[in-house]
């Protein structure tokens, strides 16, 4: 299995490479972010997103710009991250080079609004898939699974081992998230601040404004790797939080599509690629099994 994926996965960077020996400008940096293959023959039935958006060779990808591993900004203004990559995957499938994508930050608490508003084609950003958002918008996905964790200061002096310990202490996390709703409803004893983006948080906890910041496990191993000397991360999940990618609502066709695009990105090890060159990289971990697409 290991040996397929690797197979598979050089297979696409040797693509990408010889694609970009004849442009000018794009580096090998460029290819082993990209070991997707740009279709190049899309045929899309008329009406569709699918359609429209091959038609414009353009998207908006709504992503995170302060979470590394998942969606960090450069400082070459692009994005890097899993959520990135998995976002490029599904743009090369309707023959959009990943050049051609233009990213937005979509914050936690805008991400619906900025779906809803046609301000981006589809969010790609630590996203969880729940009934109350799905009242909004559609996920299709899940795509990963994540769980909420808590990262402390370095040496955990306050022995926080997992959410009850977070009575009486003040913890950080983001408007608009599942963590955030997680603490508020079933610990309430905890002091909750809340900042607009997680990067906030963490200068709050290495500042000593705040005990400890909650969010998915994934989001604070990457704040942990860029602070090893700052931050440990508790690494006790308490919640489920299935990653899925945003469209607007009641849009089944390109749903559809993306989950066949992540189902075939599993089978060609792309999925397993974009994670082992972004967040496995910071974490140090190999990419699990791929959760299976729901397609409700
Ligand atoms: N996955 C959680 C959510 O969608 C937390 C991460 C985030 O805020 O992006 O609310």
């Amino acid at each position: 299995m290991r040996i397929t994926r690797y197979a598979a996965a050089f297979a696409a960077l040797g693509v990408v490479l010889a694609g970009c020996s004849s442009e000018a400008g794009d580096t090998v940096e460029d290819a082993a972010d990209a070991p997707v293959e740009v279709e190049e023959n899309v045929d899309f039935e008329a009406g569709t997103t699918m359609a429209e958006l091959a038609e414009a060779g353009t998207m908006t990808v709504g992503t995170k710009f302060d979470q590394p591993g998942f969606g960090l900004r450069t400082p070459a203004g692009t994005p890097e991250g899993f959520d990135v990559e998995v976002a490029k995957i599904i743009a090369a499938e309707l023959g959009i080079a990943p050049e051609d994508i233009t990213w937005t930050e979509t914050v936690s608490a805008n991400r619906e609004a900025f779906i809803e508003e046609g301000r981006v084609d589809m969010v790609v950003a630590t996203y969880t898939i729940n009934d109350d958002r799905k009242q909004r918008i559609d996920f299709a996905g899940p795509y990963y699974e994540a769980g909420q964790d808590i990262m402390v200061a370095e040496g955990n002096p306050l022995g926080i081992q997992g959410p009850e310990d977070l009575a009486g202490k003040n913890v950080c996390s983001v408007e608009g998230s599942t963590p955030a709703e997680e603490i508020r409803t079933n610990y309430p004893e905890a002091q909750l601040t809340l900042f607009d983006v997680y990067s906030k948080c963490a200068d709050a906890l290495a500042n000593g404004q705040v005990d400890a910041v909650t969010t998915d496990n994934v989001i604070l191993t990457g704040l942990v790797a860029g602070s090893p000397d700052q931050f440990d991360l508790v690494g006790n999940p308490f919640t489920e939080e299935p990653y899925g990618i945003g469209i607007p609502k009641g849009d089944d066709e390109f749903r559809a599509f993306i989950n066949d695009t992540l189902e075939q990105a599993y089978e060609s090890g792309a999925w397993a690629e974009a994670w082992d060159s972004t967040a496995g990289a910071i974490s140090g971990t190999e990419a699990p099994e791929p959760p299976a697409v729901d397609r409700y």
